[in-house]
Order: structure tokens, then C-alpha cells, then sequence
């Protein structure tokens, strides 16, 4: 009798859920291929730092083999964390000890590169953007590319992010907009640059809001700080004020207006920033998001539960690869590991979404957050 053939696994998506998940599989000596639009691994900015939490991200890391390699390359100084008011007085300080390890940083394309570097070659296909997944609910099922091609497969895992396209195969469900917006900041060399930022932002990150509207700023590796600036505002609020999204010296001139009762000096986050505005309208899933189960496609990460980005994104992103892997590596067959992963990961992102529903208006609360008003008390 000839032995059963390996099962043909394809994720889509190389961004850190579906890195970590063909990392996984690989340690335990299952192929998948994994298929990215992006042209290749330095076709668009990363974007800035992450917090990987010791409970669910650095657990996945772990399970890959990478969790040291993590340690060398993060920040655990920039796990310092300031809450100001709109003057720039500080409310609460909290500074790191020395052997804090809970939630270091590191920078999005130094995960991701690290990420990369552990795969086998030619498990990454660049240039590949999915189009559509057709095929019966138990398989197999095919993928289509932009570019005409197909590929037959046995499991389809959906790690291809907030406005994924593997979703569409096994649910309606689409993100919505959560009423709050985010418009980022960057600010380079700030040692030299921007002295006055870098010394309201320290080593981690700095918050501030007056009800309306918030800032969250945050240090990144190589002297660079990124900023969030947070509005409750329609999705078009640039272009309901009649303003060109493009045209930074006029957005920069309605936020300043807007901030106008802040500090001098907190308005250096808004205003003294190098380069464009990046627009960022935060959406997200339905909080219990789910769909009908199939044994052959599956989602992990945002294409499964995108949630306000309040930092744990991408942790759950990394447990819910970390999970599925394992899975798929102690069941007899993908259907059984499908079934066992979404039974764990399911009602855990449902509690972890219905936490953060509404929790990302928080971010423009004069309350103290909760971690900050604790450690007050
Ligand atoms: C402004 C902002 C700030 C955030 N800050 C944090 C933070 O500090 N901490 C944190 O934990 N989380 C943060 N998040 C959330 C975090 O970015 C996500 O939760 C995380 O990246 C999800 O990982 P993922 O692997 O599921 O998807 P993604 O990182 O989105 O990766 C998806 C991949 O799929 C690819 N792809 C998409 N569509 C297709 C297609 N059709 N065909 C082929 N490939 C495709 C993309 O190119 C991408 O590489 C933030 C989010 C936002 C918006």
C-alpha cells in the first residue's frame, strides 16, 4: 500500500501569523508554501515597534526556536511608558527594572526579518496576490492569482491580514469603522533632530489625551520615534475639511488648529514631523467574529479577529500560528487540527475582541488607563 501523500498546506499571507506558522510546521517537519502580494520582503515600509507580551507572542516565539534571537535584537527599555496631560505634565511613570522582560520591543521588519531567515528556502512566494479560493467546503481547494495562476491545495490558511481574501471564502463578514482615527508621525535622528520629542517620549512610549482627541507616541529603534495622532472623527475627516490627504503642510495647519489648547510643546508631536502624514482609520471585525467551520480553510491572526490596534495584534497573530502548527503537527488529519485549533482560538479572540470593542476610545479618555491608574492607587 502506498503511504498517505503529506498534505498540500498554502498560507497566505507573510506577514508575522503566517511566517510563524510555516516556521512552526517546518520544525515538525511539515511543508507549507507561503504566497505574499508584496513584491518581495523590502517592497514596503514595515511600519513601526511591537510589544511581543510574554503570554501569547513570546510564547510562539518559543515554539519557533526564535524566542533567544528576540532577546539580542529587542528593546526591553522601551517597555517605559508615560501617561502626560495636554500641557506635557507627567501623570505616571512607569520605568522598567532592570530584569523586566514581559513586553520588550522590537522593531516590525526586525521580527520579520528574523522570521524569514529561519524558513527553508523557497517556502516564501513573493509577487503572488490572491484573488479568490474556490473548491468544495472539504477540499481540495484551489487559489487564484492575479496573475492567472492556480495552485491545488489541502488546507488554505488565511494569515493575509485585516482585509483578507481567504476570508471571503468562508465568511461575509467585513471590517467596519470604529469612529476613532489614527494619523501617523514619523520623526527621524530625533537625538539631534527633535530634542525636545525625545525628551517628552523617553525610552518607550508617551500618551496624552483631552476627551476628543489623543496622542500616543512611541520610540523606535535606529533614533526614530513614531507618533499616533487620535481623533474621534468621521473615516474622511481630512477630505469632509475639504483638504487634499496629500498636502501635509495643510494637514498639519488643521491639526494644529485642533490642538490648539495643548502646550507648545506636546504640539511639537503633532506638528515638527518629517515627511508625509500616513492616514489610519482604525476598523475592526465583529467582536466574536466566526464562520462556518471547514476543514480546509482556516484563518489566523487579523483575517480572523482584527481588533483595535491597543498591542495585542500582533501577539495574538503569533499564538493563534503558534496554535494552529502544533495542532497540525499532533492530529492524524487536518480536519481534526483545524476543528481543535479553532475550538481554543475562537472563543479566546471572541473575549479578547469583546474587551477591546469601543476600548480604542479609551485612547482619547482623560481617564487613566487601567494599568496607570492601579499602579497610582
Ligand atoms: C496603526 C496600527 C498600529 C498597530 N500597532 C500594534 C502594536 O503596537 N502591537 C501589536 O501587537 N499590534 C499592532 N497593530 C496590529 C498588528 O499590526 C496586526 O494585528 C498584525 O500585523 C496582524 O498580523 P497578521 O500576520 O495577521 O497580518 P498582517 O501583518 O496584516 O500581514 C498580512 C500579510 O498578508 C499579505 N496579503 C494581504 N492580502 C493579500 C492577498 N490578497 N494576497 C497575498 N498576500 C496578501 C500582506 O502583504 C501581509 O504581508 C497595529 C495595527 C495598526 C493598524
Amino acid at each position: 500500500m502506498s503511504p498517505t501523500p503529506p498534505p498540500r498546506i498554502a498560507v497566505v499571507g507573510a506577514g508575522p501569523g503566517g511566517l510563524a506558522c510555516a516556521r512552526i510546521l517546518a520544525r515538525h517537519g511539515i511543508t507549507a508554501t507561503v504566497y505574499d502580494r508584496d513584491a518581495g520582503p523590502d517592497a514596503r515600509d514595515q511600519g513601526g515597534s511591537l510589544d511581543l507580551h510574554a503570554d501569547n507572542g513570546q510564547l510562539a516565539l518559543r515554539e519557533a526556536g526564535l524566542l533567544e534571537e528576540f532577546f539580542r535584537l529587542a528593546r526591553p527599555e522601551g517597555q517605559e511608558m508615560r501617561q502626560l496631560d495636554p500641557s506635557g505634565a507627567v501623570l505616571f511613570h512607569h520605568v522598567p527594572g532592570p530584569d523586566e522582560r514581559f513586553k520588550p520591543e522590537i522593531d516590525r521588519r526586525l521580527l520579520r526579518d528574523v522570521l524569514l531567515a529561519s524558513l527553508p528556502a523557497g517556502t516564501v512566494r513573493w509577487g503572488h496576490t490572491l484573488r479568490a479560493v474556490t473548491g468544495p467546503a472539504d477540499g481540495p481547494r484551489r487559489l487564484h492569482f492575479a496573475d492567472g495562476a492556480t495552485v491545488e491545495c489541502d488546507l488554505v490558511i488565511g494569515a493575509d491580514g485585516a482585509w483578507s481574501t481567504v476570508r471571503r471564502a468562508v465568511s461575509d463578514a467585513t471590517p467596519r469603522y470604529t469612529g476613532v482615527s489614527f494619523l501617523e508621525a514619523w520623526f527621524h535622528d530625533v537625538t539631534t533632530g527633535h530634542p525636545g520629542v525625545a525628551d517628552l517620549v523617553g525610552q518607550g512610549s508617551a500618551a496624552a489625551a483631552d476627551g476628543e482627541r489623543g496622542l500616543f507616541a512611541q520610540r523606535n529603534g535606529g533614533d526614530h520615534i513614531r507618533v499616533y495622532i487620535i481623533q474621534r472623527a468621521p473615516a474622511d475627516w481630512i477630505t469632509a475639511a475639504g483638504l487634499d490627504p496629500r498636502d501635509t503642510d495643510q494637514v498639519r495647519a488643521l491639526l494644529l488648529e485642533r490642538f490648539r489648547d495643548w502646550s507648545l510643546r506636546m504640539r511639537r508631536l503633532i506638528g515638527d514631523n518629517d515627511g508625509p502624514y500616513v492616514d489610519r482609520p482604525i476598523h475592526a471585525l465583529p467582536a466574536g467574529h466566526t464562520w462556518q467551520h471547514s476543514p480546509s480553510v482556516t484563518l489566523l491572526g487579523d483575517a480572523a479577529h482584527l481588533m483595535p490596534p491597543l498591542g495585542v495584534g500582533v501577539n495574538l497573530a503569533l499564538l493563534d500560528a503558534c496554535e494552529l502548527a502544533l495542532a497540525l503537527a499532533r492530529h492524524d488529519t487536518v480536519g481534526q487540527a483545524v476543528r481543535a485549533y479553532e475550538d481554543t482560538m475562537l472563543p479566546r479572540s471572541a473575549e479578547t475582541s469583546r474587551l477591546l470593542d469601543g476600548a480604542v476610545h479609551d485612547l482619547v479618555s482623560t481617564e487613566l488607563p487601567d494599568f496607570a491608574a492601579a499602579d497610582a492607587r
